[in-house]
């Protein structure tokens, strides 16, 4: 079992806070992927779990072990990141192999062993090349093999998948996201890649400035954004935000008007995502002018000027208008989202 429990745990450099508070108990065999803007303190939660860190406040518990005054060799943890971190002088076979040789593992075992992660990653074609032979996609699938050859407790990733060009970080993905099911592994992924966040996890940590704002499965995040920052940051495009005022029902925003909603009066920040608006023919509530129109191929993505803001809308595919026409769209009131303008919390 190797359950990881953060007991409040933080880190300050002198007065500067960079995680404040991390309180969660991630479960054995969880994926749970740590997201949020640079700087907003994913790396040195890891670390602190790793052992690279120290945490200034807080346990660490991985399984029945307090860890905080372990070093990191004797976490039982297996590190994974987006420099590879290979041995350039040695060739595949050894770079995966070490892990073994540093633990003392049986000798005897240690073939079978870096075949079957090597054979888990496709890289048996590749043994005998010295990492510069390689390409970004197959040294990040060394670093995997070398990771996955110990049979760690936890794997700890930070951005693997970073170096990595577009179409191969999506195949590493799959596999990442395949192995650690194969694994069962718990497994802790940092990125602020929100597309990676939602594919990867079994459950999202959104944090900013060393806060954690939502700890939800990626759909919990995606339908039930806690404040405007979740909201603003999950999802793309991001979510249409709207300062504004509900008086009997009806919003009333910068020559926005929405009716019907089911909410107290008082100020708010409406808001709704482009694949919920309703795009009409001219007898939509909102009627705004088009800015840009982006072909996606199995939709159209238009963006309109509503109340002195951009405001993007999803039409279907056939969609076709000019910039400067004027586009009519509804938002379902069931589907709005409403959030404190002060404090911008979910209030419904
Ligand atoms: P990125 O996505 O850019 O890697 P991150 O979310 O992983 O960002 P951290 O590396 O955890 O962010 O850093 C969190 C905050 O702590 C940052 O503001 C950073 O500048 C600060 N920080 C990190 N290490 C130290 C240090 N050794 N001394 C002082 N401040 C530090």
């Amino acid at each position: 079992m190797a359950e990881i429990q953060l007991r409040k745990i933080s880190k300050r450099w002198g007065s500067f806070v960079g995680v404040d508070s991390f309180d969660l108990t991630i479960a054995d065999q969880e994926f749970l992927v740590l997201l949020g803007p640079s700087g907003c303190g994913k790396t040195t939660t890891m670390r602190m779990i790793a052992g690279l860190e120290d945490a200034t406040e807080g346990e660490i518990w991985i399984g029945d072990r307090k860890v905080n005054d372990l070093d990191p060799k004797d976490r039982d943890v297996a590190m994974v990141f987006q420099s590879y971190g290979l041995y350039p002088h040695i060739n595949v076979y050894e770079n995966i192999r070490f892990p073994l040789k540093v633990r003392k593992a049986d000798p005897a075992t240690h073939d079978e062993r870096v075949m079957k992660a090597a054979e888990m990653v496709e890289l048996t074609d590749f043994l005998h090349r010295k990492p510069a032979e390689l390409s970004g996609g197959q040294r990040q699938r060394v670093a995997l093999a070398r990771a996955i050859v110990r049979k760690p407790s936890v794997f700890l990733m930070d951005e693997p998948l970073s170096n990595l060009d577009a179409k191969l970080r999506v195949s590493t993905r799959a596999q990442i996201k395949n192995l650690s099911h194969e694994l069962k592994v718990t497994t802790v992924y940092v990125t602020h890649d929100q597309i990676e966040a939602m594919t990867l996890a079994d459950r999202v940590v959104v944090m900013k400035q060393g806060i954690v704002q939502q700890v939800g499965t990626p759909t919990d995040i995606y339908d039930m954004p806690a404040n405007t920052f979740v909201a603003s940051f999950i999802g793309s495009p991001a979510m249409n935000l709207m300062e504004g005022v509900i008086e009997g029902g009806t919003f009333r925003g910068k020559n926005v008007e929405i009716s019907g909603l089911q909410a107290s009066d008082g100020e708010v920040t409406l808001g709704f995502r482009a694949e919920d608006a309703e795009v009409a023919d001219g007898n939509g509530q909102v009627n705004a002018p088009l800015y840009t129109i982006e072909l996606l191929g199995d939709a159209t993505m238009l963006t309109v000027r509503a109340g002195g803001q951009l405001v993007s809308v999803k039409a279907h595919k056939e969609f076709r208008a000019e910039i400067g026409d004027m586009v009519s769209f509804s938002v379902p009131t069931d589907i709005c989202h409403l959030f404190d303008t002060a404090t911008g919390a979910r209030i419904g």
